[in-house]
């Protein structure tokens, strides 16, 4: 018999292990007759900001909604600079147009976050730009003490797209406590996710949270007065039941499980052809994904192996934003040329890592890498 495939994500195994107290969520919310925006999604937030060491926490619809809104409540204005990066989800920059906000792009470093050094360039050269959209890539943490300081040497406005890294530190900082706001998602493939979509926005600042609670509802300051033009992104009593009873309780355990998998990369693989990126200086990270490199044009070749052998893998991203179809005649400056940001975009290949992976697929993987010839 062949081998069951190795997963890039296994829900069917994540419900054996929490089924039980997801439906006892559902029941719960069942039986109180609130379905949207009550005490459940209330209870939750409470839960998520103490996670995440910051004062505030607001449910919303999604990840993309989370970045708009936390762009807004800081005051966007239609056409201004928002610097970002072009190695990300598109959601990223989608937002930031949304918002109405102009993408400004700069290289990334060779993990792939934001090069910090061409964006204190870039805020040195341009006084307007004020605005960044920093990234939390693959589950590692940008230096935050860095971020820090740009932020208060420039005066900028900050939200972290930190849906790839909730749980990540730079230094002893966690990820989220360092720009004005955080911007999370609860997409089930996330680190913390829903069975759905789901968002968050974090944030240490009661006016941004007012504000941020205003904006998702739309735009209601009291029940039928509009105090602005806001969005339908609200959260659900399910969903938050089930991430607050079933979901955030084992995030640790689960983010702690990543960190094992991907430390059992770190040393089992050994191919000349592979290139291991690690962790960047300083992070602590909770590896949503585990990117490696290799020869750009023999990654086609290692994904088909890698199927042959049943073991699943992915790229993020093929193609860098500024090269995407929808950004041809949508304003935005890429400011720098993008020689890493391409390089990734063309080796990169993602392994799988999720919390319910065995040790011995982990070891299939390991052993499936090592046995592939890279030329
Ligand atoms: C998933 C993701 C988003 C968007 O979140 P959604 O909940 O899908 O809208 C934004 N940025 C990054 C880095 C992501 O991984």
């Amino acid at each position: 018999m062949a081998a069951e495939p190795v997963q890039l994500n296994d829900f069917t195994r994540q419900w054996a292990e929490t089924g039980s107290d997801v439906l006892a969520a559902v029941g719960e919310v069942g039986s109180s007759g609130w379905f949207v925006l009550g005490p459940q999604v209330a209870a939750f937030e409470r839960m998520l900001a103490r996670v995440l060491e910051r004062a505030y926490a607001i449910g919303c619809g999604n990840g993309m909604d989370a970045i708009e809104i936390g762009l807004r409540a800081l005051d966007l204005k239609p056409g201004q600079p928002v610097l970002t990066s072009p190695l990300s989800a598109f959601a990223t920059t989608l937002a930031i147009v949304r918002a109405g906000g102009v993408p400004v792009f700069v290289d990334v470093d060779r993990h792939g976050l934001l090069d910090l050094d061409l964006a204190e360039e870039a805020f040195e050269r341009d006084a307007a730009l004020r605005f960044m959209v920093p990234v939390h890539l693959f589950g590692h943490a940008v230096d935050l003490e860095r971020l820090l300081e740009l932020r208060r040497k420039f005066g900028i406005s900050i939200v972290e797209d930190m849906a790839q890294a909730i749980g990540a530190r730079s230094g002893a900082r966690p990820v989220g406590g360092c720009g004005q706001l955080g911007a999370l998602s609860l997409y089930p493939t996330k680190n913390l996710g829903a069975m759905g979509d789901g968002g968050a926005v974090v944030t240490d600042d009661p006016a941004l949270d007012r504000r941020c609670r205003v904006l998702r509802d739309y735009g209601q300051g009291a029940k039928y007065e509009h105090v602005e033009l806001g969005l339908n992104s609200r959260l659900d009593e399910l969903h938050a039941a089930i991430l607050a009873k079933a979901f955030l309780p084992r995030l640790a355990a689960w983010n702690a499980r990543r960190a094992e998998i991907a430390a059992r990369y770190d040393a089992g693989i050994c191919n000349p052809g592979v290139e291991l990126l690690g962790s960047p200086g300083g992070s602590r990270s909770v590896w949503h994904l585990y990117p490696v490199l290799v020869p750009a044009q023999r990654r086609d070749h290692l994904l088909e192996f890698l199927r042959k052998e049943r073991i699943l893998a992915a790229v993020h991203y093929p193609r860098a934003i500024p090269d995407q179809a929808a950004m041809h005649g949508t304003p935005f400056t890429l400011l720098t040329p993008m020689p890493r940001a391409r390089e990734l975009v063309s080796r990169e290949v993602s392994l799988p890592i999720h919390p319910y992976l065995t040790d011995r697929e982990v070891d299939r993987v390991i052993q499936g890498i090592n046995a592939w010839v890279s030329e």
